[in-house]
C-alpha cells in the first residue's frame, strides 16, 4: 500500500458572474497537483509536481498568481489538460494507494474537477485528513491548525507554502512525527461523489429544508438512503448521518454552500464512508447544536 500525500492549487473565476455553471458550479479549477508518496512503512519514496492548463478559468486570478508564484506562461508551456494530468497522477500513485491531505478541502476540489471532465469518481481510495490527526493526537483538541503553524509547533523548517509539492512535503514532514500505524484505522474515510445539484436557493435556511437534499443512493447496494436533520459544521458546511440497513453501512453526508449574488445560494454534496473519527465529529456537532 502506498500513502499518497497530495495538495492542490486552483484558480478561481475572475468575478462571481463568470463562474462555470455546467455541468456543475465550479468554484475552482485545479492548476497544480503536488504529491509525496510514502511506502507502507511511511517512508518517503517519491514525489511529483504537475501543472494543469486550465480550460475554463484560463487567466490566473491576481491573488492566485501572487500566492502561488505560478504564471499563465507556466501553465501554457508546462500544463497538461486535467484528464491527462489526473491519469499521470493516478498511475504514479500505484495500484494500491490511499490518499492523505492537510484538511478536507482538497478532496472535494479533486472530485469537482473530475466531475467537470466526466472522470469516474466511483473508485476513490480511503482518504486521511492529516490536519485532523495532528489536532487530535498531538494538540489534543479539535481546532484546525494551519500547515505553517503545525510546522512551527514541531519546530520544523518547512518549504515555502502555496506550492502544491511544498505543501505535500511539509505534510509529509509532519507525518513523520505521527504514529500513523496506530492512528489510521480510526480515520479512514472513503469519499463518494454525487451528481451536481442545480437548484439556487434564496437563503441557507430554505436550502436546508429541501427534502431532495436529504437522500442519496447507497454506493454498495443502490438503495435510497434518507437522512434526517442537517448539523452545522461551520456556517457554510453541513453534515448529516446516513444509514443503509442492507449491510449496515453508515455514511456522513456533507453539504457545501456557495454564496453568489445576494439571495443566490448554491451547493455541492458528497459523502464519506463513516469512520470512528467522522462519527465523533458528527456527534460533537450534534451535541453543540442541541445545546445551543
Ligand atoms: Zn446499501
Amino acid at each position: 500500500m502506498n500513502y499518497v500525500i497530495f495538495d492542490l492549487e486552483w484558480n478561481q473565476p475572475p468575478f462571481a458572474e463568470a463562474a462555470v455553471l455546467e455541468p456543475l458550479y465550479l468554484s475552482g479549477e485545479i492548476i497544480q497537483i503536488g504529491a509525496v508518496k510514502l511506502n507502507d512503512a511511511f517512508e518517503v519514496v517519491d514525489e511529483l509536481r504537475l501543472y494543469i492548463r486550465p480550460k475554463y478559468y484560463t487567466k490566473l486570478h491576481k491573488q492566485i498568481s501572487a500566492l502561488t508564484h505560478i504564471r499563465d506562461k507556466d501553465l501554457q508551456e508546462q500544463g497538461l489538460p486535467f484528464p491527462e494530468a489526473y491519469e499521470v497522477f493516478l498511475n504514479w500513485c500505484g495500484e494500491e494507494h490511499s490518499f492523505m491531505t492537510w484538511s478536507m478541502s482538497d478532496m472535494p476540489m479533486l472530485i469537482d474537477n473530475m466531475l467537470l471532465h466526466g472522470i469516474d469518481c466511483s473508485k476513490l481510495p480511503d482518504c486521511y485528513d492529516i490536519q485532523r490527526i495532528f489536532s487530535r493526537e498531538i494538540m489534543r483538541n479539535s481546532a484546525r491548525c494551519s500547515l505553517d503553524h503545525a510546522l512551527e509547533i514541531l519546530n520544523l523548517k518547512g518549504d515555502q507554502a502555496h506550492d502544491a509539492l511544498h505543501d505535500a512535503r511539509n505534510t509529509a514532514k509532519i507525518c513523520s512525527y505521527l504514529d500513523l500505524d496506530q492512528y489510521l484505522e480510526e480515520y479512514a474515510a472513503r469519499a463518494f461523489a454525487l451528481q451536481p445539484h442545480h437548484t439556487i436557493y434564496p437563503n441557507i435556511h430554505t436550502m436546508l429544508q429541501d427534502e431532495a437534499l436529504l437522500t442519496f443512493p447507497c454506493p454498495y447496494c443502490g438503495a435510497e438512503i434518507r437522512c434526517q436533520t442537517w448539523v452545522s459544521q461551520d456556517p457554510y458546511t453541513y453534515i448529516n448521518y446516513g444509514y443503509c440497513p442492507d449491510e449496515e453501512d453508515e455514511f456522513l453526508l456533507q453539504l457545501h454552500v456557495y454564496k453568489g449574488q445576494p439571495g443566490s445560494y448554491r451547493l455541492h454534496r458528497l459523502f464519506y464512508s463513516m469512520s470512528d473519527d467522522l462519527w465523533e465529529i458528527y456527534q460533537d456537532r450534534l451535541g453543540q447544536q442541541k445545546g445551543s
